[in-house]
């Protein structure tokens, strides 16, 4: 069953307390989705409760801190969502990191942030949240964030990045038949340059993935010249993955 009205569905948006997270999260709110906020940065989450209150949104909105590469975590979170709240209908694999520098220089360390997150986070949340979609039988979405770079060479040393993007891209065009099979709705989004706290990337690396990388004073530095950026509205990136969920589409590019 695809999704057609949002009344009387849970949404489960990982990073979804900022940035692109956070305007899909007031999107499926405004129209009458119950919404799961998941993300890794409390001071994140309290500012996004904060703002989707602030619009009237507040009864329709939760959250709970999750870091989507932590398995057993997620694991855990998919069975109380289960059990407390039903299960969920459209999930919405947001959560991700920007991952800046040469490839050339990068160690392990940058690999397994960079595809840890981007990649194995939508990898964790399919394997946790789509064996009880399907068992509801509700039918329902699955919303991957992918980005333009996936798809084209950006400025900047995004190789990380863009591999990680790029899979993510390729695994939702090929997933979208096995869903579809299942009732189960698929699009990809495809953002360009949206207003977010990507480059916030070096605060949300573990410590123990920061020893001897050289991305990590790089992302620094880019996160100080974005500042001020006149990039996308999420709110505005929010409201197209509405739109697609319901006409079912593919692709969703800003
Ligand atoms: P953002 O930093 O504002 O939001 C991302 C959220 O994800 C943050 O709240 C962060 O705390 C959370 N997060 C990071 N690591 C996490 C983890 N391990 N577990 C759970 N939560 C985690 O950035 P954004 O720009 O809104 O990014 C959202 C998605 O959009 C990302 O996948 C990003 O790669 C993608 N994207 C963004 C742009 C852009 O221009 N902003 C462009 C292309 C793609």
């Amino acid at each position: 069953m695809a999704i057609t009205s949002f009344a009387g569905r849970n949404a489960f948006v990982t990073g979804g307390a900022s940035g692109i997270g956070l305007g899909i999260a007031k999107a499926l709110a405004k129209r009458d989705a119950f919404v799961i906020i998941a993300d890794l940065r409390p001071d994140h989450i309290g500012k996004a409760l904060k703002a989707m209150t602030a619009e009237g949104l507040g009864e329709s909105v939760i959250a709970m801190e999750l870091d989507v590469t932590d398995r057993a975590a997620y694991a855990d979170a998919a069975r109380r969502l289960d059990d407390e709240l039903g299960g969920v209908d459209i999930l919405v694999n947001n959560a991700g990191v920007g991952v800046e520098g040469p490839v050339l220089e990068a160690t392990y360390a940058d690999w397994d942030f960079g595809l840890g997150v981007n990649l194995g986070g939508v990898v964790n949340g399919l394997q946790s949240i789509l064996p009880q979609m399907i068992a509801h039988g509700r039918g329902g979405h699955v919303v991957n964030t992918a980005s333009l770079a996936a798809s084209v060479v950006m400025p900047g040393h995004l190789a990380i990045y863009a591999a990680g993007k790029a899979a993510v891209l390729n695994l939702s065009e090929n997933m979208r038949a096995d869903l579809a099979a299942k009732g189960i709705g698929c699009s990809v989004l495809c953002p360009g340059f949206v207003r977010s706290n990507i480059h916030e990337a070096a605060r949300n690396r573990p410590a123990h993935l920061r020893e001897g990388s050289g991305f990590v004073a790089s992302e620094q530095a880019l996160a100080k010249r974005v500042v001020g950026n006149d990039w996308m509205d999420p709110d505005l990136v929010g409201e197209m993955v509405a739109d697609a969920i319901v006409a079912n589409e593919l692709y969703v590019i800003t």
